[in-house]
C-alpha cells in the first residue's frame, strides 16, 4: 500500500473512532437556537399534526415525552410507553407482569377495551395532552430545534475524509458534520456529468426517493446540497464495504451458509419496505449492498428505482446486463418481479462466488447474455445446499408469473421459505438480531485511494440560468427525521436541551 493510502486510511479510521471528539470547538454556536421571538412565523405556519409532530419526528418525539413527563395526570401514560418499548425490545412473546399490571390499571382508567394498547394510546394523547403541549416551552423548544435544522447546509459544515468510490456521475468521500462529529458518505454528482449525459431526472429521482424512505434497510439520505460544481448527497456511512468486496476481495470467492442467510434475509426486508411504498429497486447486485460497522446490511444507489402508481408497471431496460430479468431483457411490461430476480442472483452470487451465468473471468458478449439469462438453467454446484438451491431455483423463474415473491403475498412468500428456517424476521426488522460478521474498525473495506480511478473532467459544456430550476429542487437542505436522529445519536441533544429556571417560559439559554 501507497503512503498516501495509509495517511488516508489513518486519517479516517482516526475520525470515526469517537463522535463526540470529532465535534469542532465551535460546535455550540452552529447549533445555537434563536431566540423564541424569532420562531413566530415558523409557529404561525408550521402544520399542527400529532402524528408529525409527536410520533415521526424524533425531536419532537422526545419533547412530547418530557412534557407528559412533567405532567402528573399524564406520567401513568409515559410509563405505559415505556413498558411498550421495553417489551418490544425484550422479546415479542410474553407480557411482563409490571406491564399487565400497568395496562389493567390504565385501562380501568381512561380506555374500555384493549384493542391496541398503542394505538389507543396515542388516541388519548393526541386530543387535551397535544393542545396543551403546544402552549408549553417544550414545544417552544421544538420550534428553535426546527429553526436549526432549517439553516442553510453549505460545503463548511463538513469535514472531508478519503474518497470511497466512484460513481457514474462523481465521486463518493468520507465525510463528518462539524457541528457533532457525526460520519457520512458524500456522493458527489459533478454538474456539468449530470448535464452532458441528462442525470437530471435520475438524480432528482433518486434524492426523492431516498428523503421519503426510512427504512434500516435502505441507507438513509441525510442532507442533499449544493456546491458551485456538484450536487451532494449526505448519506448513511457504510463503512464495511461493499458485498462485491467480500465476496471476491477477502479468501477465498463467495461466503459461508450463515453470511449468505443474513443478508438475504436483510435485503428481502429492505426490498419489502421499498415494495410497501411502491418503489421498484431495480439495481440489485453486490456492489449496492453496502455493510454497516455492526455488519449490518443496507440497499443503496437507489438512480435505477421508480415509484409505481397503484398495479401499474413500468417497461425499460435498465440494470446491469448480468442481473437483470427476462423480462426487462424481454422489453415487457414488468412490476416487483425484477427485484425478486435480482435477489436470486445476489443469494447464489453469494454462495458459488460467481453470478449465475457466466463463469468467473469470462466475459460474454451482451446477446449472449440474453440469450443465457433467458433460455438457460443456471447449474448448482456442490457448494449449493439442498435449501439454497431450492430458494435460488424458484426466485430464478424465467416467467414472473410463476416466480417466488411475485405472488399475492409479495416478499412475505419468500420469508417463509425454509431456507430463512432459523431466521426471526421480527427481531431482525427491529434491530436485534446480532450480525455473524463484524468488521474491523481498524480495517478499511474499499479499495486504495489511488486505485479508485480519477473521475475524468467535462468539457464543453456549461451551466447557465436553466439548471438553475434544477439546483434548486434537489438542494433543500436537511432530511427532518435523519437529521434530528443524528442530534440525539450524537448526545448533541442531551447536552443542548437544557430549561431555564423551572416554570420559566423561555427555554433560550444559558450556556
Ligand atoms: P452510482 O449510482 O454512480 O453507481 P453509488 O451510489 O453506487 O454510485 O456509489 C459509488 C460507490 O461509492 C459505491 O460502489 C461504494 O463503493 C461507494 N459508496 C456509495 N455510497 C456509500 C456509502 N453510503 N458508504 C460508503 N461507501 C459508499
Ligand atoms: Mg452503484
Ligand atoms: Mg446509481
Amino acid at each position: 500500500m501507497e503512503i498516501e493510502s495509509i495517511v488516508a486510511n489513518s486519517a479516517l479510521i482516526r475520525a470515526r473512532e469517537g463522535k463526540s471528539k470529532g465535534r469542532s470547538w465551535k460546535w455550540r454556536e452552529m447549533l445555537r437556537f434563536p431566540h423564541i421571538s424569532q420562531c413566530a412565523e415558523l409557529a404561525m405556519s408550521i402544520e399542527r399534526d400529532y402524528y408529525s409532530l409527536c410520533v415521526k419526528q424524533p425531536i419532537g418525539k422526545k419533547l412530547f415525552q418530557l412534557f407528559c413527563r412533567s405532567r402528573p395526570n399524564l406520567q401513568t401514560f409515559m410509563s405505559l410507553q415505556d413498558a411498550l418499548v421495553d417489551k418490544e425490545r425484550k422479546d415479542f412473546g410474553i407480557m411482563s407482569l409490571n406491564l399487565f399490571c400497568l395496562v389493567i390499571c390504565v385501562f380501568s382508567k381512561y380506555i374500555n377495551s384493549s384493542v391496541s394498547w398503542n394505538r389507543d394510546l396515542h388516541k388519548h394523547l393526541c386530543g387535551e395532552p397535544f393542545r396543551q403541549y403546544q402552549d408549553s416551552m417544550f414545544f417552544d423548544r421544538f420550534l428553535q430545534w426546527k429553526m436549526v435544522e432549517r439553516q442553510p447546509i453549505t460545503k463548511q459544515c463538513f469535514r472531508q475524509y478519503r474518497l470511497l468510490g466512484k460513481g457514474g456521475f462523481g465521486e463518493v468521500w468520507a465525510c463528518q458534520v462539524r457541528a457533532t462529529g457525526m460520519m457520512y458518505a458524500c456522493k458527489k454528482l459533478e454538474k456539468t456529468h449530470v448535464k452532458k449525459r441528462r442525470g437530471e431526472a435520475m438524480a432528482l429521482n433518486e434524492k426523492q426517493i431516498l428523503e421519503r424512505l426510512d427504512s434500516r434497510f435502505v441507507v438513509n439520505l441525510v442532507y442533499a446540497y449544493e456546491t458551485k460544481h456538484a450536487l451532494c448527497m449526505v448519506l448513511t456511512m457504510m463503512s464495511g464495504g461493499d458485498l462485491r468486496f467480500h465476496i471476491y476481495n477477502i479468501g477465498k470467492p463467495g461466503l459461508d451458509r450463515k453470511r449468505v442467510r443474513f443478508y438475504a434475509a436483510e435485503v428481502c426486508c429492505g426490498l419489502i419496505h421499498l415494495h410497501q411504498m411502491s418503489i421498484l429497486y431495480r439495481d440489485l447486485k453486490p456492489e449496492n449492498i453496502l455493510l454497516d460497522d455492526n455488519g449490518h446490511i443496507r440497499i443503496s444507489d437507489l438512480g435505477l428505482a421508480v415509484k409505481l402508481s397503484e398495479g401499474s408497471l413500468v417497461r425499460g431496460r435498465v440494470g446491469t446486463l448480468g442481473y437483470m430479468a427476462p423480462e426487462v431483457i424481454g422489453l415487457e411490461h414488468y412490476g416487483m418481479s425484477a427485484d425478486w430476480w435480482g435477489l436470486g442472483c445476489l443469494i447464489y452470487e453469494m454462495t458459488a462466488g460467481q453470478p449465475p451465468f457466466r463463469a468467473r473471468g469470462e466475459h460474454p458478449k451482451p446477446p449472449e447474455m440474453e440469450r443465457r439469462i433467458q433460455k438457460e438453467q443456471e447449474e448448482y454446484g456442490d457448494k449449493f445446499s439442498q435449501n439454497v438451491k431450492n430458494l435460488c431455483s424458484l426466485l430464478l423463474t424465467k416467467d414472473p408469473k410463476e416466480r417466488l415473491g411475485c405472488q399475492r403475498s409479495g416478499g412475505r412468500e419468500v420469508q417463509y421459505h425454509p431456507f430463512f428456517r432459523k431466521i426471526n424476521f421480527r427481531m431482525l426488522e427491529a434491530g436485534l438480531v446480532e450480525a455473524p460478521f463484524k468488521p474491523d474498525p481498524r480495517l478499511v473495506y474499499c479499495s486504495d485511494v489511488q486505485d479508485i480511478e480519477e473521475f475524468s473532467i467535462v468539457k464543453g459544456v456549461t451551466l447557465d440560468h436553466t439548471d438553475s430550476n434544477f439546483y434548486s429542487k434537489f438542494n433543500t437542505g436537511k432530511v427532518p427525521i435523519s437529521w434530528q436522529n443524528e442530534i440525539i445519536e450524537t448526545g448533541c441533544f442531551g447536552e443542548l436541551n437544557i430549561f431555564g429556571p423551572v416554570g420559566s417560559r423561555s427555554p433560550d439559554l444559558d450556556w
